[in-house]
């Protein structure tokens, strides 16, 4: 491997500090403790342990944690009720309802049923619209994670040629925003794209959110490149014994490593980000809700 490691998990452990830090400086200063509301309907196990995670990270930072466990039967009416008292109550800072839904309940609704300022996850379409147009907003979490290694790593992102492979709402689109934003000249591929290992071999920067187990091979990467694996897939690892498992991101590690310049491993890389982010997003909502000043580096 010839590829600096961008150690995400460390990097998460930095950032949960510096919450920490602000967090308590609100709790001295001013009286507030910065709440975060997690609502999740059903029992969809890998929703089950993000929750949990995030729950326990929120208290650690010393932020006040709320969950909100509902039937996978939910009605939508009683969902958009609670995010209403949610809404309402000064106390919550930031309000995440935990994806995918279950299917008779309209995602779209119920996101943009959330006030714009406690939009920790940066999905309302407000806050989408002011990203777009490159105003203060709720950032995504994961892609912010991202951009967040990239200027820790390079500084000036500016005049840097990315690509972003994936064009979904909730990581490909916010993260070419950010990019943008950061002054890099942005393209975003996906499953339509010609030629991907050509346009892939163009960029400086290459984040890849695709969720393809090891898709992208070290011959697509420009030598010297930083290469972002968004990715987490799941599979058979036979070497460990039978029946194993292991994670793996969209990029095949070892071969991108040997010619990068810099990597994100999986796991251990954006994944601790996107959590440390989201508690950064809540500091930053109850900042703004009092009128205080936002912590410096956690937003974009
Ligand atoms: P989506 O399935 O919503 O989007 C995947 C994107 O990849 C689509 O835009 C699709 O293109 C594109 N794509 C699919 N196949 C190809 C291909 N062969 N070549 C080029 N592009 C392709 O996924 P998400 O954005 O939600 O997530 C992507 C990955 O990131 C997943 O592995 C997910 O688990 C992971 N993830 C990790 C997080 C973390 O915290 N680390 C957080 C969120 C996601 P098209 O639009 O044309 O179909």
């Amino acid at each position: 491997m010839t590829a600096t490691l961008i150690d995400g998990k460390e990097f998460a452990a930095r950032v949960r500090g510096q919450v920490a830090e602000h967090v308590a400086r609100l709790t001295a200063d001013h009286g507030i403790k910065p709440g975060l509301a997690v609502v999740l309907v059903g029992e969809d196990p890998a929703s089950q342990v993000y929750v949990r995670s995030k729950g326990k990270m929120t208290v650690e930072v010393g932020m006040n944690s709320v969950e909100h466990k509902l039937d996978v039967d939910t009605s939508e009416a009683d969902l958009l009720a609670l995010i209403a008292k949610l809404n309402a109550d000064p106390a919550i800072h930031g309000i995440l309802v935990q994806l995918p839904l279950p299917g008779h309940l309209d995602e779209d609704l119920v996101i943009n049923s959330i006030d714009p300022a406690k939009d920790v996850d940066g999905f309302h379409i407000s806050n989408v619209g002011l990203l777009g147009t490159g105003q203060k907003s709720m950032v995504p979490c994961t892609p912010l994670g991202c951009l967040m290694m990239l200027r820790d790593h390079h500084g000036s992102l500016s005049g840097m040629d990315a690509v972003v492979i994936g064009r979904s709402n909730i990581v490909g689109k916010p993260m070419a925003q950010l990019l943008l934003g950061d002054s890099c000249t942005v393209t975003i591929a996906h499953s339509r794209t010609r030629d991907l290992p050509d346009v892939v071999r163009r960029a400086d920067i290459v984040v890849a959110a695709v969720g393809r187990a090891q898709m992208v091979p070290g011959d697509w990467i420009k030598p010297g490149a930083t290469v972002i694996d968004v990715g987490i897939n799941r599979i058979d690892a036979p070497e460990k014994g039978a029946g194993k498992t292991r994670l793996v991101g969209d990029v095949d590690f070892d071969s991108c490593a040997a010619v990068a310049g810099a990597i994100t491993p999986v796991p251990g890389g954006v994944g601790p980000m996107t959590i440390a982010c989201l508690l950064a997003n809540t500091v930053t909502a109850c900042c703004r809700a009092n009128g205080l000043a936002e912590p410096e580096g956690l937003t974009a």
